[in-house]
């Protein structure tokens, strides 16, 4: 099963269903338009959080960071007058100078990425959506701005007009997500972001072709027809769908089985269940109903 995921819904579901799926039958592709190189390093966030939660270090209140690490270099950089765009926990640095490092080294993110997740002893497959560029690029009415500037720096006040992923076309999924889109027939899109998150995967050239034929189950971000967290209605609403299901399925597109809160308004076909995870067993509760609806599907 190939599960694609932003950096806070997705890894909450990814914490109940790596209980039930072994790892070699549960692969994860990551969006990497949030992607941002600050101080000289490759901030990942989704990716972050995705081999953070995997491997059982992440911190499950912010689904941001490594539990328990403190932020003296943040601190301290502060105090040298060099406020950071996004503050990091100093293990959470050291994930991304590494991952930088193996990038100067010749690496692609892929490669930096796997070395990475064997070195946290994760058994899945991690995949960056992308070995190439492409970033999430919101047009305000005072300019355009990078996701992160707009979310983190701006506190996502600005209006957004617009919003584009930069570099999309020219891009190449990575090789090992074609690798995957050749053997596995499920795919999985979690409780992500469908404009920031999902949205990027998807327009990759040719995934979307790749994607015809197999059993698609998505999981609506939604709950009570609205984010649990995040900027998704403001850019559904840039980006031309309204803020509520019927805009995630016009976003999401082609899928078999679309799975909604229970509280949700959508009139189209779905399968309702309890989306919200607040505790582990929510999630592994969530978990455990797709994986029923799969196997019966
Ligand atoms: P980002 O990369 O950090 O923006 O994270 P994602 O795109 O993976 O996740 C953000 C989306 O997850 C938001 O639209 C939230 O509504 C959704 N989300 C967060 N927690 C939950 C949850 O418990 N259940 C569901 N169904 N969606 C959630």
């Amino acid at each position: 099963m190939i599960v694609l995921s932003g950096g806070t819904g997705t890894p909450k579901l990814l914490r109940g269903l790596t209980n039930l799926v072994e790892p070699s039958r549960l692969s994860v592709v990551v969006n990497t338009a949030e992607d941002i190189w600050a101080l000289g390093n490759l901030i990942s966030p989704d990716l972050d959080t995705v081999v953070y939660t995997l491997a059982g270090i992440g911190n499950e209140e912010k689904w941001w960071g490594i539990k328990g690490d403190t932020h003296h270099t943040s601190q301290f950089l502060r105090s040298l007058g060099c406020q950071e765009l996004m503050a990091l926990g100093d293990k959470g640095r050291a994930i991304n100078i590494l991952r930088s490092e193996l990038l100067r080294q010749g690496r692609s993110l892929s490669g930096a990425t796997d070395a990475l997740t064997k070195a946290l002893g994760i058994k899945n497959t991690v995949i960056p959506m992308t070995d190439d560029r492409v970033s999430t690029m919101i047009k305000t009415p005072e300019g355009e701005i990078h996701f992160q500037e707009f979310w983190v720096g701006r506190k996502g006040q600005p209006k957004v007009l617009a919003l584009h992923y930069q570099g999309i076309e020219d891009a190449k999924p990575s090789p090992g997500f074609l690798e995957l889109l050749d053997s596995e027939d499920e795919i999985l899109i979690g409780p992500s972001n469908p404009v920031t998150s999902i949205g990027p995967i998807l327009s990759l050239p040719g995934v979307r072709e790749r994607l015809k034929g197999k059993r698609i189950l998505a999981v609506s971000p939604l709950v009570g027809n609205k984010p649990v967290s995040g900027p998704a209605a403001k850019f559904m609403t840039a980006f031309g769908v309204p803020a509520n299901d019927d805009g995630v399925k016009a976003i999401l597109g082609d899928i078999d089985t679309f799975v909604v809160d229970r509280g949700s308004s959508y009139e189209g076909e779905c399968v309702r269940l309890d989306t919200l995870m607040r505790t582990g067993e929510d999630s592994l509760r969530l978990a455990r109903d797709l994986v029923e609806l799969i196997s019966c599907s």
